[in-house]
């Protein structure tokens, strides 16, 4: 049977994601004792997967339209990304032999275009330093007295006994999310922080792909558009909109422009409201430019039927549905099309309106809205404001952003920030 473990390690890390890597790196480099409990067999699971494999670890932006992504809680980041940003974190991977390179819109790669090499560099760096890290381990409690951390509460997959108990003064909770369960990240952390007191903010699907109402999205799935505007309507209000890309799949809509929106979808869904995406198709040309348009291009081809007319402005995927949506019918002569039906088409071509009836689950989430109340975390060092030596870091705290190598730099950051602070404790023999 395997033995409860006392006092040999200063910090328990639970979770090998982003944040916990970087954390145990930094903290055992500053001599704390660091153990990394990780339950999936193989560390990191999640970030091997980032940007399609190719890993956005961060973005270019400056600070405060870095900020700007996070939306209301993008506050509770600044100390964090003041000591531990962008440039630091580049700084930091060259110096464990990553280096990497910027591309479209800010976003920071690996040249490799190989998230796995960031995975090894961050292991490896991260042992090198000292840091232990015990896999097929799972997190089951957290011991803590009078509001003190005094371990957790484990149980190791080889180990057919039960659960064990590991102590230590400082613990780090650093589970990530709940999307993409299959990667490790099952929301574990959201329990084990409620046990010891920790308000959940409710937790829900964000950047992640919407299911419409109707047969329209599926007829035109694995059509991709690009420069489009997308606008969200919540309850017949303009809520936000979009430049960019999108995709039509099976189930409704998906790509850049729709995950971002994703987040207010889910939130207005959860709460019964009305949501519609509309789509301008030619967001370049005002109502009267694009009327303009039309009357040029049914004039100069009077004789064409509408269904071959169409293929100036849609592409080939749309015309049917178009067609199918104005009423007007695909044989009509262009020099026959009327006042009406050229308003008609108008209309859709500005404003093609799609009824969003869900969104998908969490397993196709990239990232999880709401988490560990961000009021109840210290922001200069991720420490616990109802527990001393519990620390948070990365997805499991109540931040998410936009797509574009944000959110790992908040994991990055949020862990860098909690590692130096359990160090200051171990220097002022706190931890002992
Ligand atoms: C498909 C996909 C692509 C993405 N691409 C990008 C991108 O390119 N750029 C970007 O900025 N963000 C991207 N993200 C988001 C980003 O991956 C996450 O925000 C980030 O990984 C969060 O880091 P984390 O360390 O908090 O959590 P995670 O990386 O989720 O790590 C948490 C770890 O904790 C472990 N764990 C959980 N519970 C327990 C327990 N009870 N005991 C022990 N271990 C436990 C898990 O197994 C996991 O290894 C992407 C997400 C997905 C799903």
């Amino acid at each position: 049977m395997q033995k409860d473990i006392q006092n040999k390690y200063d910090l328990l890390v639970v979770g090998a994601g982003a944040a916990g890597l970087m954390a145990a790196g930094i903290a055992a480099n500053k001599g704390v004792k660091v153990l990394v409990l990780e339950k999936m067999p193989r560390p990191a699971i999640k970030l091997r997967i980032t940007g399609k494999g190719r890993c956005n670890l961060t973005n270019a932006a400056p600070l405060l339209e870095f900020m700007d992504h996070f939306g209301r809680n993008g506050r509770f980041l600044r100390q964090a990304f003041i000591h531990f940003f962008s440039d630091e974190l580049v700084t930091f991977f060259e110096s464990i032999g990553v280096k990497t390179g910027i591309e479209r819109g800010g976003r920071v790669f690996p040249l490799s275009n190989s998230a796995k090499e960031i995975v090894d560099a961050l292991e490896k760096w991260a042992k090198q330093n000292g840091a232990k890290i015990m896999l097929n381990t799972k997190v089951v409690g957290l011991l803590a007295e009078e509001a003190k951390m005094q371990g957790v509460r484990m149980r190791n997959k080889n180990v057919k006994t039960g659960t064990f108990a590991i102590y230590a003064k400082a613990v780090l909770i650093a589970t990530g999310g709940k999307s993409y369960p299959a990667t490790g990240s099952t929301g574990d952390g959201y329990w084990l922080a409620q046990s010891v007191g920790h308000t959940i903010i409710p937790i829900l699907p964000a950047l992640v792909p919407l299911e419409t109402a109707g047969e329209t999205a599926r007829k035109l799935q694995g059509l991709s558009l690009k420069n489009i505007k997308v606008i969200l309507w919540i309850n017949n209000k303009k809520h936000e909109e979009q430049f960019g890309e999108m995709l039509f799949t099976h189930f409704g809509l998906s790509g850049p422009v729709i995950l971002t929106v994703s987040k207010h979808v889910s939130f207005a869904l959860k709460e019964s409201q009305q949501v519609e995406i509309s789509i301008d198709l030619k967001p370049a040309l005002s109502e009267e430019k694009l009327d303009a348009r039309l009357l040029r291009d049914l004039n100069e081809h009077g004789k064409m039927k509408m269904h071959s007319l169409l293929k100036l402005l849609l592409p080939q995927k749309m015309i049917s549905v178009c067609l199918e949506l104005t009423g007007i019918p695909p044989d009509k002569l262009a020099n026959q099309v009327s006042a009406q039906e050229r308003k008609k088409l108008r209309t859709w071509l500005k404003d093609f309106r799609l009824q969003i009836k869900s969104n998908r689950p969490f397993k196709e989430a990239i990232i999880t809205a709401g988490g560990v109340d961000t009021k109840e975390v210290d922001p200069r060092t991720m420490q616990s404001k109802l527990v001393q030596g519990l620390y948070f870091a990365g997805e499991i705290l109540d931040i998410d952003a936009d797509t574009g190598g944000f959110n790992l730099q908040a994991a990055f950051s949020t862990g860098w920030v909690a590692a130096n602070a359990v160090a200051e404790d171990r220097k002022k023999n706190l931890l002992t």
